[in-house]
């Protein structure tokens, strides 16, 4: 099977950890640190760290546009935390929304102070055993549209979730050894591929 290339947002968070473990599932993983890098990937990780920051550095150095074009050529998406911010439709705390892909509004550090950062494990829609996530100032999604499957859900509140070729999760599937996750997300990836091709 022919490798698939995903990058990874490199502006700013938790970059290295999601390249290392996209070349777990045996693929290749690039750090995207210009916007020309956008032509040579199959699919783009938005990475946990600070959205406010990852938005200023997204504006400073040219990609806003990029990523919308990347993400209406249907190439898949998978926000993570801070990424999960960054494709909201709508935030709960702010009128400027980022990239706007994805039919949720998203209400950030929602978790509160007691539970700045904490493991839990989650049902995942997909996965057959339940999966240990990592959580840091965790946003969760309020509200989701019709179209938006919910993948999994802690205490009532919406974790994960995906919208065609948008997936998005609250906690970090990069900080733990169970490459799950992420392989959802690479099999997305391969699936689009093949459309693509066709
Ligand atoms: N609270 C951060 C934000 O809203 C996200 C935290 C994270 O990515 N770990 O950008």
């Amino acid at each position: 099977m022919n490798k698939l290339v995903i990058g990874v947002l490199g502006l700013q968070g938790a970059v290295t950890e999601h390249i290392k473990q996209i070349e777990s599932t045996g693929n290749i993983g690039i750090t995207i640190k210009k916007p020309e890098q956008l032509a040579e990937i199959d699919g783009l990780v938005l990475p946990g760290g600070e959205s406010t920051t990852m938005r200023k550095l997204i504006d400073r150095y040219g990609f806003l546009d990029p990523l919308k074009q990347f993400s209406a050529q249907q190439k898949p998406i998978f926000g993570t935390c801070a990424g999960m911010v960054l494709v909201a439709n709508e935030l709960s705390d702010s009128s400027d929304a980022h990239l706007q892909l994805m039919d949720v509004r998203v209400k950030r550090n929602a978790f509160g102070r007691q539970k700045d950062s904490f493991e839990a494990e989650l049902d995942v829609k997909g996965l057959e055993i339940p999966y240990k996530a990592v959580f840091i100032r965790a946003p969760y999604i309020e509200y989701a549209g019709d179209n938006v499957e919910i993948l999994a859900s802690y205490e009532d509140r919406i974790v994960a979730a995906r919208q065609g070729h948008i997936l998005a999760s609250a906690f970090h599937p990069e900080l733990t050894n169970d490459v799950r996750f992420v392989q959802l997300f690479v099999n997305m990836v391969s699936e689009s591929k093949k459309v693509i091709l066709k």
